[in-house]
């Protein structure tokens, strides 16, 4: 059942404009309904962003698909997210064959999806922290994915980005924001475009939005 549901999501995703074929593949393998809480599974495989808990959601599938294709990666590609979440977005990157480095800042969210990456042998490398301020260590990443909503684009994120490489982040205020899709064309010179009209939960921190 799970696996027709799935498909036609796929299918769905299409016929909405997702053309990476590779993207669509990882949305086909990766299995949802295990990403969100039992009483949200049967919602699983329709496009609709759902709570996880802790006052968080699970990206709309749509919007896991939009991303992951803006950021126009390879297999060995790194790639950094911040706001780990349930761990779908970092699963559908992992099973690309990127190597995935994520930082979520609640910790509660963050053991739970490290026990889940646990049992499903995902060997994404997350992180409890405030991301804004990215993760220097690893640096620099191909892909900056930011799944959580920004006054601002953070300026560590931007330096954190290989030449060549994108940060995709939703910019705006509390209620709505666009997606920014910022290429880095050298130390100092980024390109920017902008797709409007998506909804986040705030991304809170040094570099985003203060803490209440
Ligand atoms: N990518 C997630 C998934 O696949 O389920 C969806 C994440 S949810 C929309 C956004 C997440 O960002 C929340 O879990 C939230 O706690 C986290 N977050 C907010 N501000 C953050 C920050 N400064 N650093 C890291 N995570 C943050």
């Amino acid at each position: 059942m799970n696996e027709s549901e799935r498909l036609s999501l796929v299918e769905k995703l299409h016929q909405k404009g997702i053309t990476d074929k590779a993207v669509l593949q990882a949305l086909n393998n990766v299995e949802r309904h295990l990403f969100v809480p039992t009483a949200m599974q049967h919602h699983a495989y329709s496009d609709v962003a759902l709570p996880i808990g802790y006052g968080q959601t699970i990206s709309q599938p749509y919007t896991v698909a939009f991303m992951t294709q803006s950021l126009e990666l390879n297999p060995e590609d790194k790639v950094l997210e911040i706001g780990t979440g349930s761990g779908y977005q970092a699963a559908i990157l992992y099973s690309m064959g990127m190597k995935v480095y994520s930082i979520e800042r609640q910790f509660d969210i963050y053991l739970r999806t490290q026990k889940l990456f646990d049992k499903m042998e995902i060997r994404a490398i997350i992180r409890y922290g405030d991301g804004t301020i990215g993760w220097e260590e690893y640096s620099p990443f191909n892909g900056i994915i930011v799944t959580a909503g920004s006054p601002k684009i953070p300026p560590s994120l931007k330096k954190q980005l290989a030449v060549g490489g994108r940060l995709v982040i939703p910019v705006g205020d509390k209620n709505s924001q666009s997606l920014k899709i910022i290429k880095k064309i050298d130390e100092n010179e980024f390109e920017e475009s902008e797709i409007p009209q998506f909804t986040f939960v705030p991304l809170i921190g040094r570099e985003g939005w203060n803490q209440k």
